[in-house]
C-alpha cells in the first residue's frame, strides 16, 4: 500500500558523496548503504522493517547502488543520497545533481589526496554554495598519509579544513580514529562488517599530545569561523561541552565557513558509521536551505520564490531520467515546495504541458516503496510522466514557476 510521507524536514538530508575516479565513492556508498540497512529497523522509519528481512537480502544480492537517489536511515535520520557523476564529461549532470542536494561528502584517496576531477567537482559545489565535509579514505593503502591529505585539500581546494579525528595507526595497522569532538579513540578490531562495531576507548597515550594540539586547533579555527564560539573561547577558553561544539561545527559548516574532515577506509569497514553520524550532525536538512528562486513561465525577469514548505504551491525540479528494468521509465524529482501526490495532475511550467502524476516511489538500497504523496524536501521517483525532461519544472497549476533557465548551466569555471 502506498504511504504518505509526511517527515519532519528537520530529520531529512540529501546528500551527494562526490569524489575523483577510483577515491572510493562507490565502495562509501555500499558501506552507508551497508551500516543504514543494519539499522534500518521498527522505529527508525514510518513503516519498518525486519532487520533480517534486509540483512539476508544483502547476502543475496549484495549491495549497488542502482538508482539516482537512495533512502537510507540512520538514528531516525533519512538520508536521501544523490548519485553525483564522477566523470567531467557529464559536467551539466553534476551541476544538476547539485542543485537538488543540501550537503556533500567529498571523498579523497588517502595516497593521492586531491586530484584533478575532485578540484572540478568541489569548484562546482561552490558555485551552488554546496556545505561540504571530507572524507579521506583508503588510509590503510601503503603510502596513505592524511596529514598530506589535508594539506592538499588546503592548497588545491582553497578549502578551510576542521580536522575533527586524526587517524590512529597508518597503512596496514590504520585501526581507528582519534574523536577530537568527543576527546576519546573509536578503534575498529578484527573482522568488522558487523553492526555497532567499534569501541569507544581512551586516546591512546602516543597520541595524547598530538590529540590536544589539534583540539586546540580544531577550537580556534571554529572560533574564527564562528562569533558566538570565538565570544566564549577568549572568556573561558575551552569549556565546549559535546552538544555546543557540535552546534558550531554545524552553523561553520552551513555557512560555507569551513569543512569537517573525517577519515578511514570504507574498504575495511573503518570510519563509516561516524561519517554518518556527521552527515547527520553537520549537514543541512532542507528546512535549512533559503528559499529557491525561480521565474514565471516566459519570462525570466519575474522571480518567483518557493519556501521549503509543504503549505506553499507544488514546485519541484526533474533533475534525471532512468529506465528500471522492473518499472520502466522513472523521472527522479526534487520536491522544493507543497505536495506531489500519486495520482495527481500538474503542470510541467517548462513547456506547458499538463502532466499526470503516476506511480511515486522512495527508492531504497534493496527495494522501493510507493508513496501516496511527498512533501516539501523529498527526493522521489515518479512514473507516467510523458512530456517531461530533465531540466523541467513541475509547477501547481494555479502557481506556475520553472525553476530552471533556459540558459541553465552557467558556464563551468575552469581548473587553473
Ligand atoms: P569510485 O570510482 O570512487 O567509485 O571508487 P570505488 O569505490 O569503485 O573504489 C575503487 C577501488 O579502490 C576499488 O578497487 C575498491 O575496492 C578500492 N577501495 C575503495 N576504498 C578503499 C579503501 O578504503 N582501501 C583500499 N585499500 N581500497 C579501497
Amino acid at each position: 500500500m502506498a504511504v504518505d510521507i509526511t517527515t519532519d524536514l528537520s530529520v531529512v538530508r540529501n546528500i551527494g558523496i562526490m569524489a575523483h575516479i577510483d577515491a572510493g565513492k562507490t565502495t562509501t556508498t555500499e558501506r552507508i548503504l551497508f551500516y543504514t540497512g543494519i539499522n534500518y529497523k521498527i522505529g527508525d522509519t514510518h513503516e519498518g522493517s525486519a532487520t533480517m528481512d534486509w540483512m539476508e537480502q544483502e547476502q543475496e544480492r549484495g549491495i549497488t547502488i542502482t538508482s539516482a537517489a537512495t533512502t537510507c536511515w540512520w538514528k531516525k535520520h533519512q538520508i536521501n543520497i544523490i548519485d553525483t557523476p564522477g566523470h567531467v564529461d557529464f559536467t551539466v549532470e553534476v551541476e544538476r545533481s547539485l542543485r537538488v542536494l543540501d550537503g556533500a561528502v567529498a571523498v579523497f584517496d588517502g595516497v593521492a589526496g586531491v586530484e584533478p576531477q575532485s578540484m572540478t567537482v568541489w569548484r562546482q559545489a561552490n558555485k551552488y554554495q554546496v556545505p561540504r565535509m571530507c572524507f579521506v579514505n583508503k588510509l590503510d593503502r601503503t603510502g596513505a598519509d592524511f596529514y598530506r591529505v589535508v594539506e592538499t585539500i588546503v592548497s588545491k581546494l582553497n578549502a578551510t579544513p576542521l580536522i575533527l579525528q586524526l587517524p590512529i595507526g597508518a597503512e596496514g595497522d590504520f585501526e581507528g580514529v582519534v574523536d577530537l569532538v568527543e576527546m576519546n579513540a573509536k578503534v575498529w578490531r578484527g573482522e568488522t562488517k558487523t553492526g555497532e562495531d567499534y569501541v569507544v576507548e581512551e586516546i591512546p597515550a602516543d597520541l595524547a599530545d598530538k590529540a590536544a594540539e589539534y583540539r586546540e586547533k580544531l577550537v580556534e579555527t571554529l572560533a574564527e569561523a564562528d562569533d558566538a564560539t570565538m565570544e566564549v573561547y577568549l572568556e573561558d577558553g575551552d569549556t565546549f561541552d559535546v552538544p555546543t561544539l557540535k552546534a558550531a561545527i554545524r552553523r561553520a559548516t552551513l555557512a560555507g565557513e569551513l569543512n569537517p574532515i573525517l577519515c578511514g577506509t570504507a574498504f575495511k569497514n573503518k570510519g563509516v558509521q561516524p561519517l554518518l553520524d556527521a552527515v547527520v550532525d553537520y549537514l543541512p536538512s532542507p528546512m535549512d536551505i533559503e528559499a529557491i528562486v525561480g521565474h514565471k513561465p516566459n519570462d525570466e525577469e519575474v522571480e518567483i520564490k518557493r519556501k521549503p514548505s509543504d503549505d506553499e504551491p507544488l514546485s519541484a525540479l526533474a533533475f534525471k531520467i532512468a529506465t528500471d528494468p522492473h518499472l520502466g521509465k522513472l523521472i527522479y524529482v526534487r520536491v522544493y515546495s507543497g505536495k506531489l501526490e500519486a495520482g495527481g495532475t500538474v503542470l510541467n511550467a517548462s513547456n506547458g504541458r499538463k502532466e499526470r502524476i503516476g506511480k511515486v516511489y522512495q527508492m531504497h538500497a534493496n527495494k522501493r516503496e510507493e508513496i501516496a504523496s511527498v512533501g516539501a524536501g523529498q527526493i522521489v521517483a515518479v512514473m507516467g510522466l510523458k512530456d517531461t525532461k530533465t531540466g523541467h519544472t513541475l509547477s501547481d497549476q494555479q502557481n506556475p514557476v520553472v525553476l530552471e533557465s533556459m540558459t541553465f548551466p552557467a558556464p563551468v569555471i575552469e581548473v587553473a
